[in-house]
């Protein structure tokens, strides 16, 4: 899979899209209407959100990508919000936990299976208040010990967490 999502029909006219080399590479291109159909990759926020004890936030994922698997609390940005608005919201809504805006750890760019290419955008956040609880698609979500963090599945949350803890 070459494209970021399978786009069919042209979402201006409806006519089925083709492929054509435009601008040095090959693009979605609509025959009838003569317009190219830019790929972008969708932008992520995921948070390294840390206790006064240092302790690390995690989530159990409930869904694929990483179903079952440990991961940062993440998620996708939504229109007219910024991306640390998105990461303390995406924190709030999977652990019940509220955050405050420390520092961009950095931004990483990836292909997810089911996703297509995303720009995961990851921050180290502090833990202000809140009471622990999963929701939203996280099926657990828990504080862990700098020594007991378990595997986390995706490879920008791994790196993320090792800038943290260096
Ligand atoms: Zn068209």
């Amino acid at each position: 899979m070459k494209s970021n999502l399978m786009i069919k029909y042209c979402p201006y006219c409806g006519d089925k899209l083709t492929r054509k080399m435009v601008e040095g590479r090959k693009r979605l291109f609509c025959p009838e209407c003569e317009r190219v159909y830019y790929e972008n990759p969708t932008p992520v926020v995921a948070v390294v959100a840390r206790d006064k004890e240092g302790q690390i936030l995690l989530v159990k994922r409930k869904l694929e990508p990483g179903k079952g698997k440990w991961a940062l609390p993440s998620g996708f940005m939504e229109i007219e919000e910024t991306p640390i608005q998105a990461a303390l919201r995406e924190l709030k809504e999977e652990t019940g936990i509220t955050g405050r805006f420390k520092r961009l750890i950095g931004v990483y760019s990836n292909k997810s299976e089911v996703h297509g290419y995303l720009v995961n955008i990851i921050y180290e956040v502090e833990v202000v208040g809140g009471n622990i609880c999963a929701g939203d698609d996280a099926e657990e979500a828990e504080f862990f010990a700098v020594d007991q963090i378990p595997p986390l599945v995706f490879q920008s949350h791994r790196e993320a967490l090792g800038e943290v803890l260096k």
